[in-house]
């Protein structure tokens, strides 16, 4: 059996975040019920025989993540009767890790202990910012103080594996904020954090309020900066940065995310969500009435060579095992460095790659820079 990743995507908000470009609306409660209707049919769909055959025979499920949008609020019954579905499409591992993120305005133990009876094990709350002034300029629903009673509560609620994801680069954060967030995740004794650089999407609240001159996003150098800062503050804490954005405790990693950089098979249902399974990429719509009209499976393509061999290179060296080149060698029948000499070794005296054990991977500076790092190893100039 191979292990299979589950993707469900939650696309209901209390109220759309300033930054937010996800596929997620708030005030579609006339919907939720139907949203459920077709997932469970589209996980129905799978449980059947379909043209990858029937994937019971193939697959056990090692990761479920049900993310959004924000699942946490909706009626927690909702998320244990799609896990029950799933169970159709293939048998669970014993230790599958199943996550549901979360938004510290929208948790009950109520939802929780739901969440728990249902399997879910791991909890990644969007926390973003301990700073008020910081999540309201966000838009976000909620208080620091907030987070931290979410993460009590989630702790009570028998959770042994707790994520907080954190934003920097914000507009008018300064350093010391940032210290003090990451500071303040830190002290809650979180397994894991995430930590992502704003990006400001065009057509968001964020983008308008940027364009006319009443946010200003930091330059790259502090961008940098703060990314640093997190290495070092979360590293001396004893998480280990095992992703350009991502650091856990020893043992903590999220396999779900993995399972992506990895390029491992990943099935994804709902709206907006994204498929790999069996080198076929797919997507489903991203438009919640397209969903709901029962649109599915767009975009199907079978990768190429080209493809995977590009696909490869940008996900693993995002992570810090990075690339493996036996495994290079084996799937694409040539040895990684074959053409590649001047540019390996070009990177390698900017100090921007190393090569160790059999795998190639990106110093600091090189993930600051890893897209370019990418191109030129893939031979285009940069
Ligand atoms: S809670 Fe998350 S998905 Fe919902 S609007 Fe905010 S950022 Fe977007």
């Amino acid at each position: 059996m191979k292990p299979l990743s589950l993707y469900i995507h939650i696309p209901f908000c209390a109220r759309k975040c300033a930054y937010c470009d996800f596929a997620s609306w708030p005030g579609r409660e006339a919907d939720w019920g139907r949203y459920f209707d077709e997932i469970e049919a589209e996980i129905r769909l799978w449980s059947e025989e379909t043209d990858f055959g029937l994937l019971s025979e193939q697959y056990s499920i090692a990761t479920v993540f049900i993310g959004g949008g924000t699942p946490t609020l909706v009626d927690a019954a909702c998320l244990e009767g799609v896990l029950d579905a799933c169970r159709g499409i293939a048998p669970f591992e014993p230790d599958a890790e199943i996550t549901v993120e979360g938004n510290p305005g929208t948790l009950t133990p109520e939802k929780l202990a739901v969440c728990r009876r249902a399997g879910v094990n791991r909890l990644s709350l969007g926390a973003q910012s301990f700073d008020d002034g910081l999540l309201k300029a966000l838009g976000r629903i909620h208080t620091a103080a907030q987070i931290k009673q979410a993460v009590a509560m989630a702790r009570d609620a028998g959770f042994d594996n707790l994520n907080l994801d954190l934003m920097y680069a914000l507009p008018g954060q300064e350093m010391a904020q940032w210290r003090d967030t990451l500071d303040a995740a830190v002290a809650l004794g979180v397994d894991h954090i995430s930590a992502y650089s704003l990006i400001v999407e065009p057509g968001t609240p964020m983008a308008a309020r940027v364009a006319s001159g009443a946010a200003t996003v930091p330059d790259d150098d502090a961008v940098n900066a703060m990314q640093r800062e997190a290495i070092s503050r979360l590293s001396a804490a004893g998480y280990e940065r095992y992703e350009i954005s991502n650091y856990a405790k020893p043992g903590f990693e999220c396999r779900h995310n993995l399972t992506y950089w990895r390029r491992g098979d990943y099935l994804g249902l709902g709206c907006a969500a994204h498929s790999l399974l069996r080198g076929r990429r797919f997507h489903n719509p991203d438009a919640l009435e397209d969903y709901l009209s029962g649109m599915r499976r767009l975009d199907e393509v079978a990768l190429t060579r080209q493809d995977a061999m590009e696909e490869t290179l940008m996900l693993s060296t995002r992570t810090a095992r990075g690339l493996d080149l036996a495994a290079w060698a084996r799937d694409f029948g040539a040895p990684f460095n074959q053409g590649r000499e001047r540019a390996l070794a070009r990177l390698e005296a900017g100090g921007l790659i190393e090569a160790g054990d059999g795998f190639l991977r990106l110093t600091t500076r090189g993930m600051e820079v890893q897209d370019a790092v990418v191109l030129e190893l893939m031979g285009e100039t940069v």
